[in-house]
């Protein structure tokens, strides 16, 4: 369907606000995923609910067709929604049959493909979302290490090993994606047990490696900004020299610049790594993968679920790296998002807008400099949102970003940079907004 052929009817209220609100009374919380909330968007007037999906494109609950140009299904579909050749992977194997008292084939060719993409790599262990891979990981590397204790920089996940940061000290968790997670139901045992060190900062990780027995490392590769002053060769040799297990935790970087680990890039081996959303191009599998000494430790503990062995996720995964190996995704995505970064720049200077960019290329973000950035990033989701764009400041590209698709969305964008312009020199930008602004970060909704 072509771009003119949009529907731009109004939303406001639209049968999917009203299943959002059924939902909160009902769900705690509304749904199963803080950034799919409507609050993180446009609190009122977000149609919330999809009907349909494909290519870079989403239909809401009453028929209106907008262009995805912010979270992508979070990450999860860089070969676009409901990419046909994976589709059919998954259609042949609902037909074949997807669960059984015997193992699926698919895991171990996966396992294969993912430890013949990382060479250090010699073993790993499939879950389903990337929380529990993260859990996995942790489990067999303390168990590797024989010790508690983890120094960890980035976002885990919603278990209880990650959120223990936050017992005694809330903030701790703060500067690594997600602000006020409050860690009750956490056992308070568990305080001290995780110790957070920030990007870039080898000289916390230093001093937490020396106070404390630490027999744990997990880190993202690359979140907003790159390593420096070879931050990441630093822990890699700290972690060999006091016997520490490296995780590096891939979930977000994996397959985005490079075939499989944002570290093949950097040239730094962990001893373990994590995988997840785009592994299976929207379908369920995440996967650990790590070095036969330390990954052997899962037999020394028990790690097993029923959901591991079901036969969808690993076949989405297998055709999904077959076609991303194909088409070299990593690059084409990398390419569009530093297109899309590099206008988004060119659009702010041109309205005299200051913004800041940050991300690897395929997951790009802006920011503006101001008091109003929150209310500004709310007036963008709305008024793309009449357009027929799904729009904020966060970008995470997928194959489908075709030319035409970016050109009509920086088309779209530009009257309401001029708008946000007019804001920045007084006008008052509460009273251009339908409903309240966004929230940040993690709030209760009632
Ligand atoms: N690790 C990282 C680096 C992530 O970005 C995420 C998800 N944002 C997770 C773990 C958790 O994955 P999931 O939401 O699938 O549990």
């Amino acid at each position: 369907m072509s771009t003119s052929a949009l529907k731009t009817k109004a939303v406001a209220n639209g049968t999917g606000q009203d299943l959002w609100r059924r939902a909160k009374r009902i769900i705690p919380g509304g749904n199963m995923l803080l950034s799919k909330r409507a609050e993180m968007f446009l609190p009122d007037n977000w149609p919330a609910y999809f009907s349909k999906s494909k290519g870079c494109k989403v239909w809401d609950l009453d028929g209106n067709e907008y262009i995805d140009m912010c979270i992508m299904g979070i990450g999860t579909n860089t070969l676009g929604y409901g990419n046909d050749e994976v589709d059919a992977a998954v259609r042949a194997t609902i037909e074949a049959g997807n669960m059984s008292t015997f193992n699926c084939p698919e895991e171990v060719y996966v396992a294969e493909k993912l430890i013949a993409m990382h060479p250090w790599a010699d073993m790993a262990r499939f879950s389903r979302s990337g929380g529990e891979a993260n859990v996995i990981a942790i489990r067999i590397a303390r168990a590797a290490a024989g010790k508690d204790k983890v120094a960890f920089c980035g976002y885990h996940g919603w278990h209880d090993w990650y959120l223990a940061a936050n017992l005694g000290d809330g903030e701790n968790l703060a500067g690594h994606l997600l602000p006020g997670l409050d860690p009750k139901g956490v056992p308070q045992d568990l305080r001290g047990s995780v110790l957070p060190f920030n990007y870039n900062r080898f000289d916390e990780l230093e001093a937490i490696v020396a106070r404390h027995d630490v027999g744990v490392i997990k880190m993202e590769v690359v979140r907003n900004e790159g390593p420096r002053d070879d931050f990441l060769r630093k822990v890699r040799e700290l972690a060999t020299k006091r016997g520490i297990v490296l995780i590096f935790d891939e979930c977000t970087s994996g397959f985005r610049q490079t075939f499989g680990g944002i570290h093949k890039m950097y040239d730094v081996e962990p001893d373990m790594a994590v995988f997840g959303k785009a592994l299976g191009n929207g379908y369920a599998l995440t996967a650990v993968i790590g070095r036969r000494e330390v990954m052997e430790s899962a037999q020394s503990t028990f790690i097993s679920s029923t959901f591991w062995t079901e036969r969808i996720g690993p076949t989405a995964a297998l055709k999904t790296l077959e076609v991303m190996e194909r088409v070299k995704s990593w690059e084409r995505i990398t390419r569009i998002g530093e297109a899309v970064t590099a206008r988004w720049m060119a659009l702010g200077k041109k309205h005299g807008l200051p913004l800041t960019t940050s991300g690897i290329p395929a997951i790009t973000a802006f920011g503006f400099k101001s008091a109003n950035a929150l209310a500004y990033k709310t007036l963008i989701t709305q008024e793309m949102l009449k357009k027929g764009y799904l729009a904020s400041t966060l970008l995470f590209v997928c194959t489908e970003h075709s030319p035409e698709i970016i050109d009509g969305y920086f088309a779209a964008l530009d009257p309401v940079f001029a708008l946000i312009k007019e804001c920045e020199d007084g006008r008052d930008v509460a009273a251009l907004l339908d409903g309240p602004v966004c929230h940040g970060g993690f709030k209760r909704l009632n």
